[in-house]
């Protein structure tokens, strides 16, 4: 496997190159326009970028002036580079091989995995096995893994995760040491944030919410992750909810996603109902079916989840917040039940809504976290 030899280090490249990848196609004259460096540094530049095929000349674009000479266009190479992402869960492993505009070529999903410091090594090295055995020709092969991890992630480090033991795993030297390419492992609702502010937002200030066997928000400023010390900020499911309340696995009690996480309300109708198994197609089952008690525990479910928004607003000022949840995306009416308890008026102009990028925001967010490692850019908005 080839792993990049090129890295975009200079930050005036990197300006140069986002006004590319963000206007489609555009000539020299405007970019120095825009970039306000002189035309001979635009000339400098953009030789380099097409050079390390970064981009290419498109064709020859219109004259701005009668009798001006025709500039010739510039494109983004979307094909330069590819990029290999893994949701891992504590029950599913979720991956992708993507070119470095987000297109994905292959995806792996194996549902009710179960993952552990044990087997966590081998199940990468296959699904990685399996996404790259028919690698397509580019100039500069993978340039990165990012790896989505449900727990604290600090500066690579996997520092505690309550729903599997990877906490025991020193996975970025582990996979360090079997691939050439960078492996960067990040907080799965981080990158559902900065997935969705890549991918599929055109806010600069954004928040996703992550919903799964616990509730967790990433937290997204013009391309920026807010991290907090440790990596610990957004961990919006610690926040009491309950006073002396149920006990969480975080050491504390009364943590909201011991009252609204999606496992909660599984195993609530679970026992409701005198059900075996409970998961987001069952619950949905009883929705259509009208069932009062299904609809009544939603609407509590909704009130409860609404607390945590409620107060991530008022800490953070957001734009718009995105929900990714298997049981919101399913039963989009408990989005309406949500912003209806959203009534604070200083939230009034907060957009809340399902996420756009479906049950895959996560993986989108680790392909964007490499892309924009790679190509040293921030605000980077690879949508279409
Ligand atoms: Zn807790």
């Amino acid at each position: 496997m080839i792993s990049s030899k090129y890295t975009i280090r200079e930050q005036n490249e990197a300006k140069i190159l986002n006004f590319i990848i963000q206007n489609k196609e555009i000539s020299r004259a405007k970019l120095s326009e825009l970039s306000k460096l002189n035309k001979a540094s635009v000339s400098s530049i953009t030789k380099k970028l097409m050079d390390i095929d970064l981009i290419f000349e498109t064709r020859i674009g219109d004259s701005s002036n009668v009798g001006g000479r025709k500039p010739i266009m510039l494109s983004f190479n979307k094909r330069s580079s590819l990029l290999l992402a893994l949701d891992i869960g504590y029950n599913y492993i979720e991956a992708a091989l993507a070119y470095i505009d987000g297109t994905i070529i292959k995806s792996i999903s194996q549902k009710d995995k179960l993952i552990s410091s044990e087997n966590a090594i081998s199940v990468i090295e296959e699904t990685v096995r399996n996404l790259t055995a028919d690698l397509p020709e580019t100039p500069h092969g993978i340039v990165g893994m990012t790896l989505a991890i449900h727990g604290q992630v600090s500066n690579e480090e996997i520092i505690f995760t309550p729903y599997y033991d990877l906490d025991q795993l020193d996975l970025f030297t582990e996979l360090g040491a079997r691939y050439a390419f960078p492996i960067y492992i990040e907080n799965e609702a981080n990158l559902s944030a900065l997935g969705e502010y890549t991918f599929s937002s055109e806010y600069e200030k954004l928040i996703a919410i992550s919903m799964h066997s616990g509730i967790g928000a990433g937290i997204v400023e013009a391309g920026k992750l807010h991290l907090g010390k440790d990596g610990k900020a957004g961990e919006i499911g610690h926040t009491i909810f309950q006073p002396h309340g149920k006990a969480c696995p975080c050491g504390n009690s009364g943590c909201l996603e011991r009252y609204g996480a999606n496992e909660v309300i599984y195993s609530e109708l679970r026992e409701l109902k005198g059900l075996e198994k409970v998961n987001s197609d069952v619950l949905v089952r009883y929705y259509e079916e009208k069932d009062p008690e299904t609809l009544a525990l939603l609407q509590k479910y909704s009130d409860i989840l609404s607390v945590g928004i409620n107060n991530i607003i008022m800490m953070y000022a957001p734009e718009i917040v995105v929900i990714n949840s298997s049981i919101t995306r399913k039963i989009p009416i408990t989005i309406d039940f949500i912003k209806e308890r959203v009534a604070n008026r200083l939230a009034a102009d907060v957009i809340i809504k399902n996420t756009s990028l479906g049950e895959n925001s996560t993986l989108y967010g680790a392909l964007a976290f490499t892309a924009q490692k790679y190509l040293n850019i921030e605000r980077l908005k690879l949508a279409e």
